[in-house]
């Protein structure tokens, strides 16, 4: 029924390019992703010009300097990653984790679980980012805080007018969402991609927040060994413009380039844009 009600929205082409990325998902190896993008060089807490460190500022700026608050926060299109939410439980009572694939989700259970066998050791990050906050934390009693308040890992799928289960938000929607390398890895195009904010935007309460990674300029990354998925090439401009053209306002952007030696063969990403912004009315 899902794929039906798409239908009737979207071009055939589109339609095909939706089916072939889910196909190309199937492969997706969450152990690899993690190892390939989660780990030195692109995860180097000692350097400033390391990707994930400068993902983690970017967030813990946006959740500390500004006036995003509320109760409910929703990550959409978590893969196996926790990075993305690890500054905004300080502000919400309650988190929750999304993926269209059940293997993430697994994932991140066995995190939230703490069952100590998830593939990546997210240590570093919690201590990193506690670091930034300078609140005096642990990095334990941080895991703890972020592990209380997930509270839900539910399905999702950015392509259905109704991308989540309604029930598992309030009426009114979520305070905020954020949302990393997820848009532009799952569409087949540009009018895909700016579709899916629409459908995001409808899980944000008026006035709500969107805190957006993603890539800039790249054409595919590895899922796995031998998985490459295909990614909606974007610039600057297109971001804003679908935006815009769903019905959010900008209030800041970030650019960071990917220094050589961080183009380690994994992707062909140039760039990642950081956008914060705010839905006024939806389109
Ligand atoms: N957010 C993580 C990060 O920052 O590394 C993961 C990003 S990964 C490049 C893209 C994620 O989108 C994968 O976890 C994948 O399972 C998920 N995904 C694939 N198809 C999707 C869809 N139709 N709707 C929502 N998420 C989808």
């Amino acid at each position: 029924a899902g794929s039906h009600v798409r239908s009737t929205l979207v071009g055939l082409e589109t339609e095909n390019g939706i089916k072939a990325m889910a196909a190309h998902y199937q492969r997706f190896d969450p152990a690899a992703y993690l190892q390939y993008n989660y780990t030195p060089p692109r995860a180097d807490f000692e350097r400033k010009d390391s990707i994930v460190p400068w993902k983690l500022s970017c967030l813990h700026r946006a959740f500390t300097e500004g006036d995003i608050n509320g109760e409910l926060l929703v990550d959409i299109g978590s893969g196996p990653t926790l990075y993305q939410v690890m500054s905004g439980c300080e502000v919400f009572n309650k988190v929750i984790l999304t993926d269209f694939l059940e293997a993430n989700r697994q994932e991140l259970r066995r995190w939230v679980q703490d069952e100590g066998s998830s593939s990546l050791d997210w240590t570093p990050y919690l201590q990193h980012v506690c670091k930034l906050e300078g609140r005096g934390y642990t990095w334990t009693e941080k895991a703890a805080k972020l592990r209380k308040a997930i509270t839900h890992i539910l399905p999702i799928d950015v392509h259905c007018p109704q991308p989540m289960d309604p029930c598992a938000l309030p009426s009114a929607g979520a305070d905020c969402l954020v949302s990393t390398f997820c848009l532009e890895s799952v569409s087949p195009d540009l009018p895909a991609f700016t579709r899916a904010l629409g459908h995001i935007g409808t899980l944000l309460r008026p006035g709500g927040h969107l805190l957006l990674i993603g890539a800039l300029e790249e054409s595919f990354y590895l899922g796995g060994p031998g998985v490459k998925i295909p990614v909606v090439p974007l610039n600057q401009a297109q971001v804003c413009h679908s935006l815009k053209e769903k019905g959010y306002t900008l209030i800041r952007l970030e650019v960071y380039t990917l220094p050589q030696d961080m183009r380690v063969g994994v992707d062909d990403v140039t760039g990642v844009f950081f956008k914060w912004a705010k839905i006024m009315c939806m389109k």
